[in-house]
């Protein structure tokens, strides 16, 4: 499985949309400061489904859509989709590609897709589980998160293995189990 593509409409700069095919293997994003290169991983993170504004460097929810220009009006929402390829079968789910969606509108509210159908963000978690890439995984790592792991108490670096050996979603499967 490897990221494909990233598309944005209206998401912080990118008011038009911009469409960001990635090949297999390492793409460095380089650019000035303020162009736009955190603006990116943002809304990687948003789309697995990050909740947390904070990661975010906002202060609302509402603040990642394009809040206007000197000669453009704000946008009403944004868009992002992200593909996936998926042929080698590591999500389980019988496409070679999934491509997951989140709108996000200035109400505050958010509506996910999985393959253009819609789904709820619990969707979106369950299919990352034990994958390391959810946006709780190990397949971004902030800048101060390396640290922030080192000192982290030894429970909560344990998720973080539980993640990688892929036995969150039981876990998981448990609370649910205990919440009914
Ligand atoms: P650095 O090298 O300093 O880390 P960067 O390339 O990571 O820079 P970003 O933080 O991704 O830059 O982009 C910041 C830019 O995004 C700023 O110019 C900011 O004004 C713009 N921006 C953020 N949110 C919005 C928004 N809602 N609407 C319009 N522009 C936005
Ligand atoms: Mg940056």
């Amino acid at each position: 499985m490897y990221l494909k593509k990233l598309e944005l409409q209206g998401f912080k700069s990118f008011a038009d949309k911009v469409t960001l095919n990635f090949e297999k293997g390492v793409t460095a994003i380089v650019g000035p400061n303020g162009s736009g290169k955190s603006n990116i991983s943002d809304a990687i993170r948003l789309v697995l489904g990050e909740q947390s504004i904070k990661s975010l460097r906002g202060s609302k929810l509402e603040d990642v859509i394009f809040a206007g220009s000197e000669n453009r009006k704000p946008l009403g929402f944004c868009e992002i989709n992200l593909t996936l390829d998926n042929s080698d079968g590591y999500l389980p789910f019988d496409y070679t590609e999934v491509v997951i969606t989140r709108k996000i509108f200035r109400s505050g509210e958010s509506e996910f897709f999985i393959n253009k159908t819609p789904c709820r963000l619990k969707d979106i978690y369950e299919l990352f589980l034990d994958t390391g890439v959810g946006k709780e995984g190990y397949s971004i790592i902030g800048q101060g998160r390396i640290d922030e792991i080192l000192s982290a108490r030894p429970e909560d670096r344990r998720q973080i293995f539980e993640e990688a050996i892929g036995i969150s979603k039981y876990r998981y499967k448990k609370e649910e189990a205990e919440r009914k």
